[in-house]
């Protein structure tokens, strides 16, 4: 997998962020803007309607008072105060012929009223926006028909309404663009600036990448989202670099462990190169050789078997039992050992089953290790005692011992692999016993516990998950 390098700014997230940001804010504008511009559109021509309305209602009044000359004279004089160039009136004889007008110099190029204004009835009015050939602005008519059937026109151009709606495009057009420019450059800082958490934890990547493990990702202000993954990305950090440390431990712990046996196996192997032996001392060598072999297939073995327990319980033979019968018959394994050594071992089991699901061979190497040990670092006289109790939901399996303990110190660290006390060093054993004990114990959904006080003796603790009685 490679980074995506090079400055190409059109492929980063704050460019497509900002883009969109751009986009919105342009198409929220423009809506915007259509909505008042057909407003305002509608509002004037609404406007301009009423005002056109009520002229044409004020000549036909004049008209049935007054006549035609009256209107006429009225046409003139009210044009010559608004503009000739901006208003007209006509009056039109159903045969279309004009009967009056107002100066209409400045509006050659228009037509006849429709022919459908034939069926204009007297009450009502009729408006329309027409086009005049040559003229760059459209105009608004509106019809009436008097009582005698004449019909009166009045016309208003629409230029000043046309170059409002004019100004107005012109005014939105560059304050889009404003809108874009500042839009983009505010959307380009914030998107930079949530996006520098990333950036961050990714410079942070880029350096564990090159093998320095110990860098962290500083921990920001952009938000939580950014906050919390810069802390889980420290958090991993933290996990891996302790699986690191522990493969590596574990690794010198074994290249140590391997050493000294291959040492002894190479001396003795030497020692047969020196010169002719006796046929005894030769088997001696041979017996030495297998031993030390034994001991380091041991330990491979071992090893393996904690990786695989560690795996889960995929593949464990599984089985409902009774754990008193378990321990009972891990009790009675050790019962010689114990005696050899001069050591008391007892047996505290209760009478009424006590069942759970595990896989029994696995079990009993577990406890094997516990009771070895309990033997083991007990001196003669001592006693140790295997016994097991239940909670609500959980199995107990104790093992105590009466000896030498463990240092306060040592206590966090026996169950890591190859760890030993520095005082059971001169013991045999090579520090997996509890590793692996812990492995299947937790391969069972289970825990192992302990608490010692030196000199005094030691109580190894496993709980386990009790079977429900319907299992
Ligand atoms: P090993 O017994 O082979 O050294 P283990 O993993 O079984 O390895 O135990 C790790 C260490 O824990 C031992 O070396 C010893 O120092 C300490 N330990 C374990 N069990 C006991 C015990 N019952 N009493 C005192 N020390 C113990």
């Amino acid at each position: 997998m490679f980074l995506k390098r090079g400055n190409n700014t059109f492929g980063t997230v704050a460019f497509r962020l900002t883009l969109w940001y751009a986009v919105l804010l342009a198409a929220l504008s423009s809506a915007a803007f259509v909505l008042v511009y057909v407003r305002l559109t509608s509002s004037l021509s609404h406007r301009m309607d009423e005002a056109l309305v009520s002229n044409v209602k004020k000549f036909e009044a004049l008209y049935n008072k007054q006549g035609l000359e009256a209107i006429s004279a009225e046409f003139q004089r009210e044009a010559a105060s608004s503009g000739v160039k901006r208003v007209f009136f006509r009056m039109f004889s159903p045969s279309q012929e004009v009967l009056a007008a107002s100066d209409m110099s400045k509006w050659k190029g228009i037509g006849y009223p429709p022919a459908a204004l034939e069926s204009l009835l007297n009450d009502k009015e009729l408006s329309q926006t027409i086009s005049i050939p040559g003229h760059e602005h459209k105009v608004r008519v509106i019809y009436k028909k008097t009582t005698d059937g004449n019909i009166i026109e009045v016309g208003h151009t629409l230029k000043d309404n046309e170059e409002l709606m004019e100004r107005y495009r012109e005014t939105f057009g560059w304050g889009l663009l404003a809108i874009l420019v500042l839009g983009s450059i505010v959307g380009w800082s914030l998107a930079n600036r949530a996006m520098s958490g990333v950036k961050r934890v990714m410079r942070t990547a880029v350096r564990i990448g090159r093998g320095d493990l110990t860098h962290r990702v500083p921990v920001g202000q952009e938000g939580r989202e950014i906050h919390n993954l810069a802390l889980a990305f420290n958090n991993m950090l933290e996990r891996i670099q302790s699986l690191v440390m522990e493969l590596k431990e574990v690794t010198d712990n074994i290249a140590h462990d391997l050493r000294s046996p291959l040492t002894r196996i190479r001396g003795v192997a030497e020692t047969t190169l020196t010169g002719q032996q006796k046929l005894d001392t030769y088997q001696e060598m041979t017996a030495t050789i297998i031993e030390e072999c034994d001991r380091l297939v041991g330990m491979i073995n071992t090893m393996l078997d904690i990786a695989e327990s560690q795996t889960g319980v995929a593949n464990f033979a599984t089985a409902r039992v009774d754990v008193a019968e378990v321990v009972k018959d891990a009790y009675e394994l050790f019962q010689p050992v114990a005696e050899d050594k001069g050591v008391t071992l007892k047996l505290d089991t209760q009478t009424e089953p006590l069942f759970i699901l595990v896989d029994v061979a696995r079990l009993q190497r577990a406890l094997a290790n516990l009771l070895d040990n309990a033997i083991n670092y007990t001196d003669a006289g001592g006693k140790v005692t295997v016994s097991v109790e239940r909670t609500q939901t959980y199995v107990k399996i104790l093992v105590a011992d009466s000896g030498v303990g463990i240092d306060e110190k040592d206590l966090p660290h026996i169950f890591e692999r190859f760890y030993r006390a520095d005082r059971s060093r001169s013991a045999p054993g090579n520090g997996l016993g509890l590793s692996l004990a812990q492995a299947i114990v937790q391969a069972h959904k289970g825990q192992i516990t302990v608490s010692s006080s030196p000199g005094k003796g030691s109580t190894f603790t496993i709980i386990l998950p009790a079977a429900s009685t319907a299992n």
